[in-house]
């Protein structure tokens, strides 16, 4: 079984996230980073989540940075309750979990779990990539001993859904970003685009969840509410989206990932209209060494059956 370190900003669909890895690998710590909602009822979510995967207790999390590299003083990043909730949660207003946050920051666990477990913790990536490049940033040792990162964030020369332009992850840390993608660090992204072609779940999809009738099953329904109808309004889609349980998928079996290729990656952190961009060279025009394998294509039954086997398992 993988060993992984999740990184995360939980609200909607990273909770779907989590028990997807909490079901298909090892996972020695959950890193919690300033994103989607309140930096608070994102631990207290992530908390929450583990516990409902039977986990309560036996997966560390840690608070990171609750705020994107450049977010100081008026740099405060937008936070999403429209999409998620306020909660983030799908306005579930779950009680706390037993739980509690580990006292040592998110960026000393990662460095230190890495140097202990050399060459063994991959990294799972499905917020603002704040906390991993500050790792990166305060000790560069560590980044040969990271065997690969699966990044959910930016897009592959399509359509943002933070602004037309950016992908949300991207957006709130365009620096971390651009860190992190520049490392050196093996990379794999799963952009925005692939979640809107691949990864929703539509009204028939969300009946067959329901009926499974398990713990799991509800808590999807719950989580769920909000996104649906803001899908509907905002993005003209008719479902609910996945990105970040799809880059669980991915990192699990890659096979479901049907087409792929390494491009040179890069993240715009200036641009007037276009902050948070992710630039990838297709064409290979900029003469820069590739650095990022970009999922392109899913088997998306594959990657239905592999959700529904997920939320069937949690009793
Ligand atoms: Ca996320």
């Amino acid at each position: 079984m993988k060993r992984v370190i999740i990184d995360t900003d939980t609200a909607g669909d990273d909770t779907i996230a989590i028990l997807t890895a909490l079901h298909h690998f090892k996972v020695e710590g959950i890193t919690i980073t300033g994103g989607n909602v309140q930096f608070d009822q994102q631990v207290e979510n992530a908390l929450y989540t583990v516990q409902v995967a039977g986990k309560g207790g036996e997966v560390p999390v840690s608070k990171g940075y609750e705020r994107p590299i450049m977010g100081i003083g008026k740099g405060q990043h937008r936070t999403v309750e429209d999409v998620h909730g306020k909660d983030g949660m799908g306005n579930s207003y779950f009680e706390k979990a037993v739980q509690r946050p580990e006292s040592k920051h998110a960026v000393d666990f990662l460095i230190e779990t890495v140097h202990e477990n050399p060459g063994e913790i991959h990294f799972l990536a499905i917020a603002p990539l704040t906390n991993i490049a500050m790792a990166i940033k305060k000790d560069p040792s560590i980044i040969s001993k990271i065997p690969h990162v699966y990044i959910m964030g930016g897009t592959n020369n399509a359509l943002g859904n933070i602004t037309p332009a950016a992908e949300y992850n991207f957006w709130v840390d365009p620096e971390a970003a651009r860190i992190v993608l520049n490392s050196g660090l093996p990379i794999t992204m799963v952009g925005w685009e692939m979640c809107t072609r691949y990864s929703i779940m539509d009204d028939e999809d969300h009946k067959n969840i329901e009926k499974l009738n398990t713990v799991g099953s509800q808590f999807f329904k719950d989580v769920n509410k909000v996104v649906k109808e803001f899908n509907k309004k905002v993005h003209k889609l008719n479902g609910t989206t996945h990105p970040d349980t799809l880059l669980m998928a991915v990192a699990a079996d890659e096979s479901i990932m049907t087409r792929s290729n390494i491009y040179y990656v890069d993240v715009e952190t200036a641009g007037e209209l276009t902050r948070g961009y992710s630039v990838v060279d297709i064409n290979g025009r900029f003469e820069r060494e590739k650095n990022v394998r970009v999922c392109e294509e899913i088997d998306r039954n594959a990657f239905k059956n592999m959700l529904i086997n997920v939320l069937q398992s949690i009793k």
